[in-house]
């Protein structure tokens, strides 16, 4: 008799996909790398894309696209008003996430600027779980004051907590009694909070926020860049979820919260496109007007049709329960190969990245002198392997012109979705272990050039004598 499949020895298992294309890689010397890196600023962002072996910079706009995507691409209704692949993605956005109005924004921190500028007054305060650069720039660019209300053991890469990415509700308590409720026009949502390492929020600590926002008539707006990664999380390790798919767990995160903005360039798995949607009758018509100044009509925002049907086609496949294990799953390997190897990392292991503890690997290096930006592009130099900087490069100054220090000090790794293999992880993995392991040979960074905002994309650096 055959046992039930609970029962049986663990098994392997495989992406859920074929490869029907390949594209090509080039593949560099250690010199002709020194020479791109010192001419990139020893910034991995200022690198041409030619000289990179295996892109782990971002896994924003990366992702491979399915054959019924790209067939989409070829139903695209290229009509200025009222598209029909705009109608399929107010549908699918609809039905998948629930929320019955959508705006299409060229990429995510289109629907960020809309959505600032329509809820933020000058003089607000925007709590969120953990800040990300693009949205606390556009808060603050419409008057508001981020305050960062994550559990502390968010900033603590050591720490096992399995939903690092939690709102710490007595901190909103705490911003309330400061400042009042009036002045908090929204509370600000990530699930799988990138900048903590791709750490997930509970669905019992977003139903506790959903309590406290309608306590105090506080919107609850969700940056769901990547909630089919945290929907996994969910099910994988919330108690009442493990039979749960993936699909209704995400819907069920949606349904918490009153807007949304979303990079679809993420999870949705497309090159480009993103969206602001919310449920309430009046936001929407107030989006709809600033929509046009910005972005375009209301029915494409800056995309264009074959953009929204490869979207909404990639949302439902983003929700299946066997992309997202294999999604996650190969984050996982990755990590677990540099963990056996003693590399320090953020841990748990994140959804969409392995992120490296510069701190550690690099304690000779003060944080000053931008340990995360100096691994990144040793990193780069041994084998062609290109990782970002998330630490105080990233984090930027504050109103007074100092350096914010985060305690996190990291390199992301990022993988992009459905593009590498396990045999490209083994690559990254065995490159990281020799920087590591040479780690003293690395120097401390300073600015040769350095941006007023967004600093992380565009300065230029040199190593310190
Ligand atoms: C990428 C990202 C954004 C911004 O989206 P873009 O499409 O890059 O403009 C906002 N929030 C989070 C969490 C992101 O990862």
């Amino acid at each position: 008799m055959v046992q039930p499949a609970t029962t049986r020895r663990q098994r392997s298992w495989a992406e859920p996909f074929k490869i029907k294309m390949v594209e090509l890689l080039k593949t560099t010397t250690a010199e002709e790398r020194q020479r791109a890196i010192a001419e990139a600023g020893y910034n991995t962002f200022l690198l041409k894309s030619q000289d990179v072996y295996i892109d782990l910079l971002t896994d924003s706009g990366v992702s491979a696209m399915s054959d019924r995507q790209w067939a989409g691409m070829m139903l695209g209704d290229e009509a200025y008003a009222g598209s029909a692949n705009f109608y399929h993605l107010e549908a699918t956005v609809r039905e998948c996430y629930s929320y019955r109005h959508t705006v299409p924004t060229h990429q995510g921190r289109g629907a960020e600027h809309i959505l600032s500028r329509l809820l933020i007054k000058p003089g607000d305060y925007v709590p969120g779980n953990m800040y990300f650069t693009t949205t606390r720039l556009h808060q603050e660019l419409a008057g508001g004051t981020f305050v960062d209300v994550i559990v502390d053991e968010a900033h603590d890469a050591q720490h096992e907590g399995l939903f690092k990415g939690n709102v710490d509700i007595a901190k909103l308590d705490a911003l309330v009694a400061r400042v009042g409720a009036e002045r908090i026009p929204y509370v600000s949502l990530a699930t799988c909070v990138n900048m903590a390492g791709g750490q997930p929020v509970s669905m019992a600590n977003i139903k506790a926020l959903r309590a406290w926002c309608d306590k105090h008539g506080v919107r609850l707006v969700h940056d769901m860049t990547r909630v089919a990664e945290n929907a996994y999380f969910i099910q994988q390790r919330e108690a009442g979820y493990a039979h749960r798919s993936v699909a209704s767990i995400v819907h069920e995160i949606c349904a918490q919260t009153d807007a949304a903005t979303m990079s679809a360039k993420k999870d949705a798995l497309v090159n480009i496109g993103g969206f602001l949607a919310m449920n309430d009758d009046d936001l929407y018509r107030r989006a709809c007007d600033m929509i046009v100044v910005y972005e375009g009509l209301h029915t494409y925002g800056g995309l264009a049709g074959r953009d929204m049907e490869a979207m909404a086609i990639g949302i439902r496949e983003s929700i299946d329960d066997n992309h997202i294990k294999a999604r996650v799953g190969q984050v996982e390997y990755l990590g677990k190969k540099l963990e056996d190897a003693g590399v320090p990392i953020v841990r748990p292991v994140g959804g969409h990245a392995v992120f490296l503890d510069a701190k550690r690997i690099l304690p000779h290096v003060p944080q000053a002198q931008y340990p995360a930006q100096a691994l990144a592009a040793a990193l780069y130099v041994d084998s062609g392997v290109r990782a970002m900087e998330r630490g105080v490069v990233s984090a930027g100054r504050d109103a007074e012109g100092r350096d914010h220090m985060p305690r996190l000090e990291l390199v992301r790794l990022t993988i992009p979705r459905r593009v590498y293999t396990q045999a490209h992880m083994d690559v990254v993995a065995e490159s990281v272990i020799e920087v590591a392991e040479h780690a003293r040979d690395v120097r401390g960074l300073r600015f040769t050039y350095e941006p007023d905002v967004l600093r992380f994309f565009l300065g230029r650096f040199e190593p310190v004598a």
